[in-house]
């Protein structure tokens, strides 16, 4: 007998979704409200892992997402001159790849899609503006002015997490000082995996994301005072950091910069919560619990694994407070390690941007092998 019938998730992004289909496949009861009245998920591409599509598996989506992105092996990692110096990433895991390169929309689509099969109930436009706990239950007031009570709510809203102020308090995600540019492309000709080119300004990945398209992220430095970039200075901009590649892919690409619209400017933040990531009959997953960097691509695959994680103790577990003990048992470390970790790869490559020597002992490969056999391990 599953510790509780319904459970409120606030935020539709890949947690709350991955969520909401972990807990129909459970049985339970579950229902979104997501802020925005109309999914608006930005094109670009993201990495699945190994790990991350063993997560997805769980969730029966990882078919889809395998057909409608595309499978490959590990990273070529090069020089700014496309010297490879050594490949990167997982070893596969069963039948999934080392990576998954996808277009968010087509992931966030297969994630939908799937709930709305499953039951879960949306309710677009909304959120809470009120949390209220007793011992047994949780009543919730939204800002359609209704409200109502749950067993669990499960803060899914992101970085920013409404949730998270009204019930934990306040944390402000932190400007790390790097920033991501995306833009999507068709495949060049020829590239048969993900590339990655270390440069002294920035690192671009170019990433497949089908069999015609592709997307690149250039990962840069522009000021500790996190500066607005106008939107006539995106494109040149973005093009001015692939000059130092003297690249064919890189190259090809670099004239296809043309629509300030298409490009995809980032700052990055992150924002970790202690533990523990509940409190009473609320919890934190995904994002609102633990943002990180890209540099280890998979703060989307930790959110995924979370919800697995969730739906299956609460599933199992005779309370709630059972469930989420378990949860935080099965999450935390495994979190904090990829967190700590991204952060350190991306202090690291900010100092090489700066043209400062890496302190002693600094091992980027080392550490990235080390978070990939983390990750490898079983959830
Ligand atoms: C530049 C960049 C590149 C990345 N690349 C990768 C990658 O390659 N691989 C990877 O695994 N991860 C990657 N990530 C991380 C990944 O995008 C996030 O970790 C992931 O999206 C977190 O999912 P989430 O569901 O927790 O939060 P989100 O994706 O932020 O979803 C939150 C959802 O909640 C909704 N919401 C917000 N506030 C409210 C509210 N008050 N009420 C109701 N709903 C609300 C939002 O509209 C949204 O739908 C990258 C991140 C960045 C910044």
């Amino acid at each position: 007998m599953a510790a509780v019938k319904k459970v409120l998730i606030v935020g539709g992004g890949i947690g709350g979704l991955s969520l909401g289909i972990g807990l129909r496949k459970k049985g339970i009861e579950a229902e979104i409200v997501e802020i925005q009245q109309e999914y608006k998920v930005y094109g670009s591409g993201i990495i699945q892992q190994a790990n991350a599509l063993r997560a997805l598996n769980e969730l029966g989506v990882a078919d889809q997402a395998m057909q409608k992105g595309s499978p490959y092996g590990q990273i070529s990692m090069c020089t700014a001159t496309g010297h490879e110096f050594t490949k990167a990433g997982p070893p596969p895991i069963g039948k999934f790849p080392s990576h998954l390169g996808i277009s968010r929309r087509t992931l966030h689509d297969i994630l939908y899609g799937e709930a709305q099969k499953l039951g879960v109930v949306f309710r677009m436009g909304t959120t809470v503006v009120g949390i209220k706990q007793t011992l047994d239950a949780v009543e919730v007031h939204f800002t359609d002015a209704s409200k109502a009570s749950y067993e669990v709510v499960v803060a899914a809203d992101g970085i920013y997490s409404k949730v998270r102020d009204l019930v934990f308090g306040k944390f402000e995600p932190q400007y790390v000082n790097a920033s991501v540019w995306r833009y999507t492309f068709p495949r060049p000709k020829g590239m048969e995996t993900g590339y990655m080119y270390m440069g002294r300004r920035a690192k671009i990945g170019l990433i497949p994301t089908t069999r015609d398209s592709i997307y690149m992220f250039v990962v840069t430095m522009e000021g500790d005072d996190n500066p607005h970039i106008p939107k006539e200075d995106l494109v040149p901009r973005l093009r001015s950091y692939l000059d130092e590649f003297r690249v064919p892919f890189v190259q090809e690409v670099q004239p296809q910069i043309t629509d300030a619209d298409e490009v995809n400017y980032r700052p990055l933040e992150v924002m970790t919560v202690p533990a523990p990531w509940y409190k009473n009959r609320v919890i934190m997953i995904g994002d609102a619990a633990h943002a990180t960097v890209p540099q280890l691509g998979s703060g989307a695959a930790l959110a995924i694994e979370d919800a697995v994680v969730l739906a299956e103790e609460l599933s199992k577990a005779r309370t709630v407070e059972e469930a989420f003990r378990k949860h935080m048992d099965r999450r935390y470390e495994r979190c904090k390690l990829i967190v700590d970790a991204s952060e350190k790869l991306v202090e690291w490559e900010k100092m090489e941007f700066s043209g400062k020597s890496l302190p002693e002992g600094a091992n980027i490969g080392a550490l990235m092998g080390k978070s990939m056999m983390i990750l490898q391990q079983p959830i």
